[in-house]
This record gives structure tokens, C-alpha cells and sequence, in this order.
């Protein structure tokens, strides 16, 4: 099977810096991973392209950060209505550099960029000014913007994650740098040209493209940087934060997870199957927050990997460009040979393949059939590293406290989810369990006013609401005596 090449030309992304548009000396090849062909140019940006973008969002903080909340919640939501003009073009683009289903590019990310837009609009237009009352004097508490916040983005959710730091950074009054995944720079160029489009004052937002070694460790490693906001995988983390800690930067690290799915023999089994499917292969398995680490209580054990299989072998797997795929390819080539060497290390360490496993009959790309493995030790590699792709593996468990105790014995606490008819006992395993989030009966269930991070390995601080606009401001008390 062959799929057709969607672009014509060749685009030509540019860094957007102070209002203009550029390129640099050196550029880097894009590429469609479902199809193999290129599909557009990016820039290599270094150092020198950065200190530019620097230098023009700290020339530009001034007059931002002096405008009222509701004057730059208008410009949010400015932002998003000509996002939601081009909601199409974003899903289409966002599918095409990523691979993953249009359906899913419409339906998660194209929406949720848009949302996140309005969301942080709303948010700053509710923000009221906290006070304390002593006998005799006052408190009160202003949220001053920082200064200069740099962003570093990944490839699973590209828009969706790179509106997530944007929208509450610039709402706060904060200028931004941006450095998206240079995997998939298509819908941060899409933004770009649409702010210029809308006019939004020039160095509030920059956006430079190019790898992470280069263009984002000198965005981390930058004097004029007061911010750091990363998300990606927990080892260039470690990297962000070993620079950007003894700089005193804001930080804020959203890294990766190895995140469990409990199911207890009294779920409602039809809906968990489905729901377990989704939490572990949704944008086949390269979600941070995907349950790749099924625990199943020993009673329906044997039933429920039955039934499990059964519902993934029925997932159509193929172009992300037809409307009922509900798996594409992933992120590259290269990422999909790093998921095939986990298969490989399960079948060394003794797992059962019990589905999938290997590459489908597709010509090109990057695709992978959604796998399931068991068998293997609950503290072997493929049941506590992070693999971020459509592999699953599966544990059967006896009782509530040693589920938790699985659940608990890896290095990350990003999130998991707990399938129960019986809410008592979803409560108090979910309060047990040492993550960020859990779910009860549903998985990626977002209300964006809630906290959004993880414990350990998985990161430090939180996004979200409150959470976001604390980040991405300097709480000043000022203490007034009568
Ligand atoms: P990654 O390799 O860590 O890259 C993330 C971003 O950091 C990319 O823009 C990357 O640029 C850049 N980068 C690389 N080295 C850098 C350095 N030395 N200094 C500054 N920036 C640098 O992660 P990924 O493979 O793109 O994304 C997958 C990972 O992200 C998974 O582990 C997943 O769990 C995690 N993730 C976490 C969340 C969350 O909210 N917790 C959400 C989504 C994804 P290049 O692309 O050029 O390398």
C-alpha cells in the first residue's frame, strides 16, 4: 500500500523574529512520516538566531506587560478566532507532519489549540487581586509579569502544547521565545504567520526553529531568558534543568511517564476495554500521559487480554488522511526503530507478542502495528521505561494494595487510571498512588482550570488554571500600613 504525497511545493518555514520573518544559512529537511517525501524546509537556527529573538521579545516586554489583563485577553482571544478561521488547515497540517489520524488532529489538537487561546483569555479576565487584612495594615498581592519566557516544545501534540505555554505566558504579560520540535514545525509556522496577520505587536511572540542541541539549549542557557517552560522526554529535562537551575530561571518541567491502568475485576468490562485501548494507543501511544502499563486483576485476567486484543486488532490501522483511520504512523523512522528495539528487548527478557508486533504491509512510512506483550517481570525494562508508542504490556495483580504497589515502582508519577464500578475504592487507590493525575473510569478527561503535571521523573511544578498564570508571574506582596 502506498499513500499519496499531500503538498505540492515545498514550504518554506521561517523564524518569526520582532515581526519579520528569516531564515538562517543552514536548513534542515522536513518530512511526512507517513509517506517518506519531504514537505518542507525549516531553518537550523543557532545561538546568534536566538540572542536575536531575545533581544527583540525584551525590547517588546515593556509596552506588553503595561496593558491591562483585559486588554491582552482581547488579543488572546484576537489569536484564536484567526486560528479557529484556519481550524482545518491546522488539523490537516498537524496530520501530516506528525502522522498521526486527521480525525484525531480535528477532533484534539486543532481544537485544543484554539481552546487554549480562549481558556487563558477567560482566566486573566476573572484573575482577582488576592488580599490579606491585618489589625493594621492591608496586604495584596500583584502578579508582575516576568520578562522573557522560553518555551521548548515536543512533537506528539505540537500546537496544542506550544498554545498551552503561549496563551497563559503572554497573558500574564510575558514575551515569549519559542522553540518548537524541529520534527514538526508546520502549525508553529502556521501561528506565526498568523499573528503577523492579526497584527499582534512584534517580539511579543518569536518563534525559532532548529534542533534542540542547538536553538534550545541556547534559548535555556540565555542571560535574558527569566523563564524556562520545557516539555519533552525526562533525559533533555534533566539537561534543561542542570542549565537552567543555577540561573535562578522559573522553571517548569513536563517530561515523560510510564503510567499505569488499573482495572479491578468489578469494571463494567465493555467500556474498559475500550477505554484501555484509547488510553494506550491514542496517537499511537505517543501521549505522555498513555497507559502503557496495564495491571488487571487475576480473576478476569485471562478474559479481559482476550477481549483487549480482539478491540486492537479491529483498530484501522493506515493513511492518517482517511477519515476512519484510527491509527497512523509515528513521528519518524527513527523513533519507530527505538519502539522496535523495546519489542525486541520484551522478546529477549521473555514476553508474549500477544498481538501485533511487527511493521504492517505499508510501503512507506513509519507505522507499527499496536502491540500487546505479557508475560514478562513487573520490573523488567519494557514494563517501567517509557517506550512512547502503540506498545502495551500487561501484568495480572491479586489484590488493591499490590496493584498500587506496581503502579508505584517506577521512576515516574506522571498519571494513571483506575477502572472500577465500585468509586470507594476507585478514591482511595487513586489518592494512594504516587502521580499527578489519576483518572477513575475515563482516561484524558481535561478540565484546563485543574493542575497538569507529574511527580518524580515525570517533572516539576504544574500547568493548568491557576497553576499556569502563578508560573508564568512574579507574586509581589505589598504590605500597607494604616
Ligand atoms: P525531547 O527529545 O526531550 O524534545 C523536546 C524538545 O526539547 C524538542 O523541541 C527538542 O528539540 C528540545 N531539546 C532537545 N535537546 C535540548 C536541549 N539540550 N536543550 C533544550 N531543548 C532541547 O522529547 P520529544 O521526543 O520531542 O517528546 C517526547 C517526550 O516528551 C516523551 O518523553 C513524552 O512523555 C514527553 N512529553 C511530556 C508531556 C508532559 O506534559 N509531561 C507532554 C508531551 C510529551 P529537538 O526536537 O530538536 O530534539
Amino acid at each position: 500500500m502506498r499513500f499519496r504525497l499531500e503538498v505540492k511545493a515545498l514550504i518554506e518555514v521561517l523564524n518569526l523574529i520582532n515581526g519579520q520573518f528569516c531564515t538562517t544559512e543552514e536548513c534542515l529537511e522536513n518530512l511526512n512520516p507517513a509517506t517518506s517525501k519531504q514537505t518542507s524546509v525549516i531553518p537550523r537556527s543557532t545561538a546568534s538566531d536566538v540572542d536575536a529573538a531575545v533581544i527583540a521579545a525584551k525590547r517588546a516586554f515593556p509596552a506588553w506587560a503595561i496593558l491591562s489583563y483585559e486588554e491582552r485577553a482581547d488579543w488572546l482571544d484576537r489569536i484564536a478566532d484567526a486560528l479557529e478561521a484556519k481550524s482545518e488547515e491546522i488539523a490537516a497540517l498537524e496530520s501530516m507532519d506528525t502522522g498521526k489520524p486527521i480525525s484525531l488532529a480535528r477532533a484534539v489538537d486543532a481544537t485544543r489549540s484554539i481552546v487554549n487561546f480562549r481558556f487563558f483569555a477567560e482566566q486573566v479576565r476573572e484573575l482577582e487581586v488576592e488580599r490579606f487584612e491585618m489589625e493594621d495594615a492591608s496586604n495584596h498581592v500583584v502578579m508582575q509579569p516576568v520578562g522573557v519566557a522560553g518555551l521548548i516544545t515536543p512533537w506528539n501534540l505540537p500546537l496544542y502544547l506550544l498554545s498551552w505555554k503561549i496563551a497563559p505566558a503572554i497573558a500574564m504579560g510575558n514575551t515569549v521565545v519559542a522553540k518548537p520540535s524541529e520534527l514538526t514545525p508546520l502549525t508553529a509556522d502556521l501561528l506565526a504567520r498568523t499573528l503577523v496577520e492579526i497584527g499582534l505587536p512584534a517580539g511579543v511572540v518569536n518563534i525559532v526553529h532548529g534542533y534542540g542541541h542547538e536553538a534550545g539549549q541556547a534559548l535555556t542557557e540565555h542571560p535574558d531568558t527569566r523563564i524556562i517552560s520545557f516539555t519533552g522526554g525526562t533525559a533533555t529535562g534533566k539537561i534543561v534543568a542542570s542549565t537552567a537551575a543555577p540561573m535562578f530561571k522559573k522553571l517548569s518541567l513536563e517530561l515523560g511517564g510510564k503510567n499505569s491502568t488499573i482495572v479491578f475485576a468489578d469494571a463494567d468490562m465493555k467500556k474498559t476495554v475500550a477505554g484501555v485501548a484509547r488510553a494506550g494507543l491514542l496517537n499511537q501511544g505517543q501521549v505522555c500521559l498513555c497507559g502503557s502499563r496495564i495491571l488487571v486483576e487475576s480473576s478476569i485476567y485471562d478474559q479481559f487480554m482476550a477481549d483487549l486484543c480482539k478491540h486492537i486488532e479491529a483498530m484501522k490501522l493506515g493513511d492518517p488522511s482517511d477519515e476512519s483511520t484510527e491509527l497512523g504512523s509515528l513521528v519518524s523512522k527513527e523513533h519507530r526503530s527505538k519502539v522496535e528495539s523495546f519489542i525486541q528487548i520484551a522478546k529477549d527478557d521473555g514476553g508474549v507478542i500477544c498481538t501485533g508486533g511487527k511493521r504492517p504491509d505499508i510501503e512507506e512510512g513509519a507505522f507499527l502495528e499496536p502491540t500487546v506483550i505479557s508475560g514478562l517481570d513487573i520490573n523488567s525494562t519494557c514494563s517501567t521505561e517509557e517506550i512512547f508508542g502503540p506498545v502495551i504490556v500487561a501484568h495480572p495483580f491479586d489484590t488493591e494494595e499490590q496493584a498500587v504497589t506496581i503502579a508505584n515502582g517506577v521512576e515516574y508519577g506522571l498519571a494513571a487510571s483506575v477502572w472500577t464500578t465500585d468509586l470507594e475504592k476507585g478514591r482511595r487507590v487513586s489518592e494512594a498512588l504516587d502521580t499527578g493525575m489519576v483518572w477513575v473510569n475515563t482516561w484524558l478527561h481535561r478540565d484546563l482550570r485543574t493542575p497538569f503535571g507529574g511527580t518524580k521523573a515525570s517533572g516539576v511544578g504544574r500547568e493548568g488554571g491557576r497553576w499556569s498564570l502563578s508560573f508564568y508571574s512574579e507574586a509581589q506582596n505589598i504590605c500597607i500600613k494604616q
